[in-house]
């Protein structure tokens, strides 16, 4: 994919608007994660070094077109401006706020409030997405996406107004895609991916697209019980997805057909209740009780999936192994996180909340090769989908 480089726009001293994914965990007012700020701050300094005045657009969560206050990225715009030296003015609505950005001198950043409060951001309606981005393209003379975790949202933000306005991506973007390239095209073998979090659904396309290019591919996390159910097993009162339970039967034999190595839990760690107190208990994977629920892959999977991991050259890793916000069931998600700082070759770990669940449990960014700021839009990359921001940048 080509990209348009920020070195290809003579931006100096212009006015800018800036496409970010700063959409950080926040409890009760205070981010919990500043990954997803960090990443974006590289490509605000290159803009204040070429003395650009910086608008920045930005989203979090899905307040679904709402002014929802605990979706305000106004304690983003504090934070940052911590993390840049700098002031930042935030303007407490996305919409006109034209004057206000063209009024900033060389240097100054100016935060919009979360675009999503916008009903037209995200709207299915194409004309509505393009009215909004008309409004925003009065902000500023360029475009700037790095906004990595929504380039596989057809957003107006992302898409249309990049679409409006001479553009290029930024450092983080450019980043990001030269690693899922790597992934992609020649990846050094064996090349393993190891998959967790909640649901199969959302990676059900990911992984029938890795099968064929993969050696290894290692399956935890609450997703793990649908597979464990296509086996035959009885998963309890485990997450499941009944209506998937087809497809990936047929993934299990194609995966078998191919010659791909698949590989399962063992034994899985149960409790009687989606409870951080809730006593843990080690069974088989095939003997999981009817009145209980798998938590986490159980600690001979874990070292079983570390153990193929080290064996690779390339891994990519998205999703928990378990619940890790409660430590009774996070020891599936360290061995796999220690796993892959071990790895002699490239390690990828892939989304927003992957990269939250190692920091949280310990691990310093530099620990891993790259941790990617985008889940669903690395593995929408990894599905081989076009993505419509990175679509609009090229
Ligand atoms: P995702 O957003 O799909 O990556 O899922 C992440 C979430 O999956 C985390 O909040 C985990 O707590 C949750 N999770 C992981 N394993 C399990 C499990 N066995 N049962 C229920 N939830 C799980």
């Amino acid at each position: 994919m080509g990209l348009k480089k920020l070195s290809e726009l003579n931006l100096q001293s212009h006015r800018v608007i800036l496409r970010c994914d700063l959409n950080v965990p926040i409890k009760d007012g205070v981010i919990t994660d500043d990954g997803r700020i960090v990443a974006s701050i590289s490509t605000i300094r290159k803009l204040v070094a070429a003395n650009c005045s910086i608008v920045i657009v930005a989203h979090l969560g899905r307040p679904k077109g709402e002014r929802k206050p605990e979706m305000s990225l106004r304690p983003v715009a504090e934070k940052l401006e911590k993390l840049i030296g700098t002031s930042v003015i935030f303007s407490e609505s996305a919409l006109g706020a034209s004057e206000l950005a063209k009024s900033l001198k060389s240097k100054q950043i100016l935060l919009l409030e979360n675009i999503r409060f916008e009903m037209s951001e995200t709207s299915k309606d194409d004309s509505e997405r393009l009215k909004l981005a008309k409004e925003l393209s009065t902000y500023a003379d360029y475009y700037v996406g790095d906004g990595f975790g929504a380039v596989h949202r057809k957003h107006a933000s992302v898409f249309e107004l990049a679409n409006l306005m001479p553009h290029a991506a930024g450092d983080l973007i450019a980043n990001e895609v030269e690693v899922l390239e790597k992934l992609t095209k020649n990846p050094s073998r064996p090349y393993g991916v190891v998959l967790g979090g909640a649901k199969v659904s959302d990676k059900i396309g990911v992984i029938s697209n890795l099968l064929e290019k993969v050696d290894v591919i290692a399956i935890g996390g609450g997703m793990v019980f649908t597979f464990l159910a296509a086996k035959g097993f009885s998963i309890g009162k485990s997450l499941v997805e009944v209506d998937l339970i087809e497809t990936v039967k047929e993934l299990i034999t194609r995966a078998d057909q191919i010659g791909v190595k698949l590989v399962l839990p063992e034994d899985i760690v149960v409790a009687a209740e989606f409870t951080a107190d809730s006593t843990p208990k080690i069974v088989r994977a095939d003997q999981i009780p009817k009145d209980m629920m798998g938590l986490d892959i159980g600690p001979s999977s874990a070292n079983l999936f570390a153990l193929e991991i080290k064996k690779c050259k390339t891994v990519f890793w998205n999703g928990p192994m378990g619940v890790f916000e409660f430590p009774n069931f996070a020891n599936g998600t360290r061995v796999i996180a220690q796993a892959l700082t071990e790895v002699d070759g490239m390690a990828v770990v892939g989304g927003g909340d992957s990269a939250a669940a190692v920091r949280k449990l310990g691990f310093a960014d530099q620990d891993f090769g790259y941790i990617s700021t985008g889940g669903g839009a690395s593995l929408e990359y990894l599905e081989g989908k076009e993505l419509p921001g990175l679509l609009a940048l090229s």
